[in-house]
């Protein structure tokens, strides 16, 4: 029930935060800022559509954060964030939500927990729900320089984001409130009437302001997990010369039957990539009957998986691939078939392992009708993306 869209204001210049470039399209351990702040919402199960919301003078790199995601087309954005996020919210009325959840671009660490127990009080009944967090500082209300009064801090608490609303209300809201200048969308939504739910905010949910949030962001997305990924592919032999095996064509009696050029070694190869990622399998980013990928070298679907594992920030730590057939015998093209994996993947032939068996004549392979191939891929993925 994917009934949640979200708005992602990215439109800011993020001066503060030093280096010429926004702070959004700034790389965090080599990846833009941008990229980390959209995972959670792409990997979220409730998550449909995903409206950005950009200054259209860095459409540029904007395309280059968002290329093979699933996101709809960016909008510009307004004078100031309200106009922004109300400009995301007008595209998204074709898409007609349930629920909307307005985010900051800067805030790239928010947890699929927190994603939950928002939409859980909307869920419940709220019209609105923000994170919120106590204030641990005794707060002071200061004046020239001198201390004039304590607060009860017991009543305060600091706002977060993704603020979450029903969608029609909050439209209304903030075509009401154009122009009026408040600074967080629950603001808006108060002086529309909306009653707002207080959910409990994530200290990790940290907004990335100055050059040193840089740091911190660096420092937590620096740790990895272990991924393992496994693949199997099987293609039958049809009419023809030579059978393409990772991307080395190798003379045989036959060829292989399939919408590429069936080049199963490279087919279990992205299948295993895409397993590391949580990405799926090959079928979903390569539907059977596409006519885009009619004929295409297999090498491209590898391009494409490599792509999903850099805008992931993830590693590809070791490949490891089987080949099974009686006939062509293989032996003799293993390093060449190893050698053009490791180029595809760019990493060192030390990185990736080709093997070649048959299966003492039983089976479908056995019988000649077609090649088997399995693989298992190990990576190293940002643990912030789990
Ligand atoms: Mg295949």
């Amino acid at each position: 029930m994917n009934d949640t869209a979200v708005v992602i204001v990215a439109a800011g210049k993020g001066e503060r935060a030093g280096g010429g470039l926004p702070k959004q399209y700034r790389p965090v351990a080599g990846r833009p800022l941008l990229a980390w702040t959209l995972q959670p919402f792409l990997d979220h199960p409730r998550v449909g559509a995903i409206q950005l919301v950009i200054d259209p003078a860095h459409a540029e790199s904007c395309a280059a954060v968002i290329a093979h995601l699933d996101l709809v087309a960016p909008v510009g954005g307004g004078s100031d964030r309200q106009g922004s996020v109300l400009a995301g919210l007008e595209a998204l009325v074709p898409h007609g939500p349930d629920k909307v959840m307005i985010h900051d671009a800067a805030r790239p660490f928010v947890g699929s927990g927190l994603i939950d127990r928002l939409l859980a009080r909307i869920d419940a009944g709220a019209e609105a729900a923000i994170p919120t967090l106590p204030l641990t500082d005794t707060v002071k209300r200061c004046r020239d320089g001198m201390i004039v009064g304590t607060l009860d801090r017991s009543e305060l608490g600091r706002a977060q984001t993704p603020q979450t609303f029903r969608f029609a209300s909050i439209l209304a809201a903030h075509r009401q409130s154009a122009g009026a200048s408040l600074t967080d969308d629950a603001a808006v939504a108060e002086a529309a009437g909306i009653a707002v739910a207080a959910v409990d905010g994530e200290e990790g949910n940290i907004k990335i302001t100055h050059p040193d949030d840089f740091a911190e962001a660096e420092r937590r997305v620096g740790r990895f997990e272990m991924r393992v990924g496994s693949g199997f592919d099987v293609h039958a032999f049809c009419p023809g010369d030579h059978v393409m095996l990772c991307g080395v064509a190798i003379p045989h009696e036959a060829g292989l039957a399939g919408d590429s050029d069936a080049d199963v070694g490279l087919h279990v190869l992205v299948d295993a990539m895409l397993g590391a990622l949580g990405e799926g399998d090959l079928g979903r980013h390569f539907p059977p009957g596409d006519p885009r990928w009619k004929g295409r070298a297999s090498s491209d679907l590898v391009a494409v998986a490599m792509e999903l594992m850099r805008a992931r920030g993830a590693r590809l730590v070791h490949a490891d691939l089987t080949l099974i057939c009686e006939r062509p015998r293989l032996a003799r093209h293993q390093p060449a078939m190893r050698a053009n994996v490791a180029r595809l993947l760019g990493v060192t032939e030390g990185r990736v392992n080709v093997k070649v068996t048959s299966t003492d004549g039983l089976g479908f392979t056995g019988r000649g009708e077609g090649i088997a191939g399995q693989a298992t891929v190990t990576m190293e993925v940002p643990a912030a993306c789990a």
